[in-house]
């Protein structure tokens, strides 16, 4: 079967990010770079890690079999030197088995993983302004993404299970697998971890989003952070965006260095979110207003260098809202991009970030439970990825098995397939999710 296909039907998509589906990612020609992301930037998460230091022989397997199909000139693992003495088991792999993979060592700075940052780091090239790194000969996947890759192809397993990073405040943070739909509370709950009057997070400290203990498990869940009510991380998130742009309006003193420090400027790219944040307070120009659509959305400018305290990032998903409610696209202004002068000064080293957000002592390696968490109940989502739901293809009251198909996306249709976390008897089935009842 054509490895498309097997991909859309086994659910693979991005583990990482948004939950792209990884079938359509892959061209048979024009790309020159094949990048597999083993950076994982944000602090205190181990998933990447851990997938690349326990499961080296799939992860560099699925990567070759990516960099055939599409008959790539090259293929890298983009990893932080910091971390090069966990990676002695996937250099020897790639070696032993003469795969033509080379292994790219980046430096230890904030965001090195940020996908156009990295391909910038790796090829010298820069992604336009609003566009995809395949518009300079460049596909990147996430590790687990290709974990997945490895499993559908030659297990011919389907995506069902979920790495995930639990840490933050807590006595013992943990690596741990757990089936996709499974609660964040009985997560938790099983790990021994109070959460009640705390604060949970999914991602990372910089860029995660706050989640209720009813959320669920998805394919592209980063990790679970649990934070006491006023720890800096947690109160950057929670004001509200009527007081941020407030604040965005009186108290930003136009010190720009926000827009020196931002790593999408720093490649060149048309963002200033100095010239964002007097546009807003003044409503001058709405180029610069713009310029928000092409925010990553890293949080350099938030969590490491306003000196008020003010969120560009966030005054820029809001106005990314507003443009999308528009329909008002980013059109780049040139073709061609170049870095900018001493970019490598202005990076931010990782450990500076830990120390502005209060997390040095949270930093330290996750134990990995070698085990599956199990679970009585899951919740399993029709779209947990770009493109259309994922029709169901089940009903109340029939029985499955793990990796059985619950919902379909349509042939022609941008999705991925959705299936049975664990084994159990089909209790809710609506067009947005499925739930399964098992036993534990
Ligand atoms: S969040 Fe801030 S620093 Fe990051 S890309 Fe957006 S404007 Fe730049
Ligand atoms: S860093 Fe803060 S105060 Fe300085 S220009 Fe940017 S938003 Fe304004």
């Amino acid at each position: 079967m054509e490895m498309t296909k097997i991909l859309k039907e086994k659910g693979v998509v991005g583990a990482g990010g948004a939950g792209f589906p990884t079938y359509a990612k892959l061209k048979r020609e024009g790309i020159l770079h094949y990048i597999l992301n083993g950076i994982e930037c944000e602090p205190l998460l181990w998933v990447t890690k851990e997938i690349l230091k326990r499961f080296p022989e799939r992860v560099a397997r699925g990567l070759a079999a990516l960099k055939d199909y599409t008959n790539s000139k090259e293929a890298f693992i983009g990893v932080k030197s910091k971390y090069k003495h966990l990676f002695g088991k996937l250099e020897e792999f790639v070696k032993s088995e003469n795969l033509d993979i080379r292994i790219f060592y980046a430096g230890d700075f904030y965001p090195a993983g940020d996908e156009q940052v990295l391909v910038y780091e790796i090829t010298g090239k820069i992604v336009p302004p609003g566009g995809i790194p395949l518009m300079v000969g460049a596909v990147v996947n996430n590790v687990e993404t290709v974990y997945n890759v490895y499993n559908a192809l030659f297990e011919e397993k389907p995506v069902t299970e979920k790495f995930i990073t639990v840490s933050g405040d807590i006595e013992k943070p943990v690596t741990v697998k757990v089936p996709i739909g499974m609660k964040v509370s009985s997560i938790l709950e099983k790990l021994g971890i109070e959460y009640e009057e705390k604060v949970i997070i999914d991602g990372g400290p910089a860029m995660g989003k706050i989640i209720s203990k009813d959320d669920v498990i998805t394919k592209t869940s980063g990790g679970i952070l649990v934070f006491e009510k006023n720890h800096p991380v947690v109160s950057k998130k929670m004001i509200s965006i009527e007081q941020i742009l407030r604040k965005a309006r009186t108290c930003c003193i136009q010190c720009r260095y926000c827009t020196d420090q931002c790593p999408r400027y720093l490649l060149g790219h048309e963002l200033e979110p100095h010239k964002i944040m007097i546009s807003l307070a003044f409503n001058l120009e709405e180029r610069f207003l713009k310029s928000a659509l092409i925010c990553s959305e890293c949080g350099v400018c938030e969590m490491y260098s306003c000196p008020q305290g003010l969120s560009p990032r966030r005054v820029n998903q809001y106005l990314k809202g507003v443009f999308a409610e528009k329909g008002v696209k980013y059109s780049a202004e040139k073709r061609e991009y170049s870095a900018r002068q001493n970019r490598d000064l202005r990076r931010i080293p990782t450990s500076r970030l830990l120390t502005r957000l209060s997390l040095d002592k949270y930093e330290k390696k996750p134990e990995f439970i070698d085990e599956k968490l199990k679970t009585a109940e899951a919740k399993i989502y029709t779209k947990q990825h770009i493109g259309a739901k994922a029709i169901p293809v089940v009903q109340r009251g029939d029985k499955v098995n793990e990796g059985d198909v619950l919902a379909k996306v349509d042939e022609n249709s941008l999705g991925a397939d959705i299936h049975a976390s664990i084994p159990g008897i089909v209790a809710e089935v609506t067009e947005d999710f499925v739930v399964i009842k098992g036993e534990e």
